[in-house]
């Protein structure tokens, strides 16, 4: 369903991420791990075809309007002055386009999401009004009425308190057992053992990638975090042409 062949992305030259290759099977649930800077967040930028690649190639067999994407939470601006339902609202936006499809089963639809993450009656509240929790949870509403088949999620818990974190996860879930497929840049170990059948290790490239128990070892977390110490953004100059199979282009 997505499949990674010598991905390779710079920014300025430097590689986020270089020569990954491999595969989401559909209905897969994966967490995406990785130390700060390994390109998690561009990762899921690429499959959601946000950002122009360097090498190789992303071939994805959902269509643009059957996919999700929850963008980290630092990265939106929630100055915007729209409230909670057409914030919502925006996540139909790929399937019927701009305000013209907006029906009543839409606005149903809106509202049982809304229900569903424990905020029915908050249609009308701005979301700069919010809580990060609560606006978290507006995001998922979002996810929700999409009714993708692939769902990327950027830290979706992050400045998150524990009992939203808990229904949250109800929802991921349950999107797994309707085998929708997805994938979710997580933190916590501990975490991803509990509910992530697969795991992808990345430190720019894939250290790991595979069963979760297989991922999360001890050598595995030791070498992502002795690449990314021997990160030197002077040194990299990435040379898409050359296949680097380990560390940085020295
Ligand atoms: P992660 O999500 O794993 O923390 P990112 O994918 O956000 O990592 O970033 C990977 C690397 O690319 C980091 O070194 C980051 O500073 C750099 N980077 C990310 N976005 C940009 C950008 N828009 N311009 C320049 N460098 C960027
Ligand atoms: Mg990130």
């Amino acid at each position: 369903m997505v499949t990674l062949d010598n991905l390779t992305v710079s920014y300025r030259q430097h590689p986020a991420l270089h020569h990954v290759n491999g595969q989401f099977a559909p209905g897969s649930l994966t967490a995406v791990m990785g130390p700060n800077g390994s390109g998690k967040s561009t990762l899921l930028k690429s499959i959601m075809a946000l950002l122009p690649l360097s090498g190789g190639r992303v071939a994805v067999s959902t269509p643009r309007t059957r996919r999700a994407y929850l963008p980290q939470l630092a990265e939106i601006d929630r100055s915007f002055p729209i409230d909670v339902r057409d914030c919502v609202l925006l996540g139909c936006w790929p399937a019927v386009g701009a305000w013209g499809g907006v029906d009543a089963g839409l606005l149903a639809r809106v509202t049982s999401a809304l229900h569903s993450v424990g905020l029915e009656g908050f249609e009308h509240r701005p979301i700069g009004s919010l809580s990060s929790g609560q606006f978290q949870r507006v995001l998922f509403a979002r996810v929700l009425v999409q009714d993708a088949d692939l769902i990327l999620l950027d830290e979706p818990f992050n400045a998150i308190d524990s009992k939203t974190t808990a229904a949250l996860l109800t929802l991921i879930r349950q999107w797994h057992q309707q085998q929708r497929t997805v994938i979710a840049v997580l933190h916590d170990d501990l975490q991803v053992r509990q509910h992530f059948p697969q795991t992808l290790l990345l430190a720019r490239e894939v250290v790991a990638w595979g069963d979760t128990a297989q991922v999360l070892t001890e050598p595995h977390l030791r070498q992502a975090r002795t690449l990314a110490e021997a990160w030197d953004d002077a040194a990299e100059i990435c040379n898409t042409d050359q296949r680097l199979t380990g560390k940085v282009a020295a």
